[in-house]
């Protein structure tokens, strides 16, 4: 590392160590963290023994994914033809602001209701926020990101938006939503008011919004895990539903997308997901003379929105493509010390040091994330635990040599901490 590297790197030591003493003061936070951690290594435990072979899935998953990246431009193309096979419609938006203005103009005028799972790429984009300011309601349905939604925050966690959260605050913040006088104590009790709070916006909703863990290029296919059931309302009540995806996401066959779909689920923490979706097209029958016919009783419109946003550039960059083969299972971020004290305070839009990346090359940019990249331990803790095996450690030190080349010295660093992480 040469002088100006260790002066950077001072800075942003100076840094966490003052976001740290904020963590370690922060009483609620702490025992939300310690709850989480707890209880995410006593269920991966209570997998790992039930299935000991998920750790062979491993490597498998391992080369999935290294073709599919090798092989993304003639993957988006089958997906494509498989799309529009099935009556679906396929758009494929560059960017961030692209992929806002497809769904907007899918979900039509004004005024309409929309409901929405949780997604890491619309929270790239901030699809929500966009869709609002035209005028919709949108309502976030899954539970930690409707907490996300209520408090005008963001997520904490790739798939626990609202892990910095004790059951005590959560009952406080419904109570605020739904008008009731919820136990500080329980968390049943939250569950259920958020289930009934929600009925109703399932029910008049004029579009469902999702993302997807995984797709399979050959049908088409997109696969979505969950376990409260709100994706499984959300993409059938509605008449359109619509499915925004970054392009890493695609591999080619149904077995290969299982065989993540199995991946991602054990390292994230569960034995079996309540609900594992596959969703090809609209709603459909044959029930007549064997004729099909659109639009039963799920969704007249499928839409699958496919987002670049950087994607396809750092699929072509040695350096940096393993960073594509993330499946945002999450599991790194218990393992990493500076996330336990910090939560997702410890990145932008992305969390944690696979985060720095993510929002370097695709979310933000690179000025936006300089400060989670010089922020991560480099303790390496992430990959042990990370079932793609994927090097953080190796493509953050990598980063930080462009972004000092790049131009970042000290002192526009400096004028970041003060801007970047107060806000
Ligand atoms: S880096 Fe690995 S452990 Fe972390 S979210 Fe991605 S796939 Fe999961």
């Amino acid at each position: 590392m040469s002088e100006k590297e260790k002066e950077i790197q001072k800075i942003f030591n100076d840094y966490m160590a003052e976001i740290i003493a904020d963590g370690a003061e922060n009483e609620t936070l702490r025992v939300a963290l310690k709850r989480a951690v707890n209880s995410y290594r006593g269920n991966l435990k209570k997998a790992l023994e039930l299935f000991p072979d998920s750790i062979d899935y491993k490597e498998k998953a391992r080369k999935i994914k290294e073709y599919s990246i090798d092989h993304l431009e003639e993957l988006i193309d089958q997906t494509k033809k498989a799309v529009e096979r099935n009556h679906g419609v396929f758009h494929f938006a560059k960017d961030a602001d692209e992929a806002n203005e497809i769904i907007a103009d899918i979900v039509g005028k004004p005024k309409k209701t929309i409901v929405k799972g949780k997604s890491l790429t619309t929270e790239e984009t901030e699809l929500r926020q966009y869709l609002q300011e035209k005028g919709h309601e949108v309502w976030e349905t899954d539970l930690g990101e409707f907490l996300v939604q209520i408090r005008d925050g963001r997520p904490m966690h790739m798939l626990a938006p609202s892990v910095d959260l004790t059951r005590e605050e959560a009952a406080e913040l419904i109570s605020k939503i739904t008008g009731k006088d919820l136990p500080k104590d329980r968390i049943d009790t939250s569950v259920e008011a958020v289930r009934e709070f929600l009925r109703d916006k399932f029910t008049k909703a004029d579009t469902g919004i999702s993302g997807a863990n995984v797709i399979a290029a050959e049908t088409g296919t997109l696969f979505i895990i969950e376990n409260e059931g709100n994706i499984k309302v959300a993409a059938s009540c509605p008449d359109k539903y619509v499915a925004l995806v970054g392009v890493e996401k695609i591999v080619p066959t149904l077995e290969d997308a299982m065989h993540l779909v199995k991946t991602t689920w054990r390292f994230a923490n569960y034995v079996v997901p309540s609900y594992v979706h596959m969703i090809s097209g609209p709603s459909k029958t044959g029930d007549i003379e064997k004729t099909t016919t659109y639009g039963a009783h799920g969704p007249r419109e499928f839409h699958m929105v496919l987002l670049d946003n950087g994607r396809l550039d750092v699929a072509k960059n040695d350096d940096f493509k393993e960073l594509l083969y993330c499946m945002k299972c999450g599991a790194c971020m218990y393992e990493c010390p500076v996330f336990w004290v910090t939560a997702g305070h410890f990145g932008k839009k992305y969390p944690g040091g696979i985060g720095a990346l993510w929002d370097a090359f695709v979310a933000t940019g690179m000025e936006e994330a300089a400060p989670s990249v010089y922020s991560c331990a480099i303790c390496g803790r992430c990959k042990t635990r990370c079932p793609l095996n994927i090097d953080t450690d190796k493509m953050i030190k990598k980063l930080r040599k462009i972004l000092y080349k790049k131009g970042y010295t000290p002192a526009i660093l400096k004028e970041m901490k003060d801007t970047f992480f107060k806000g």
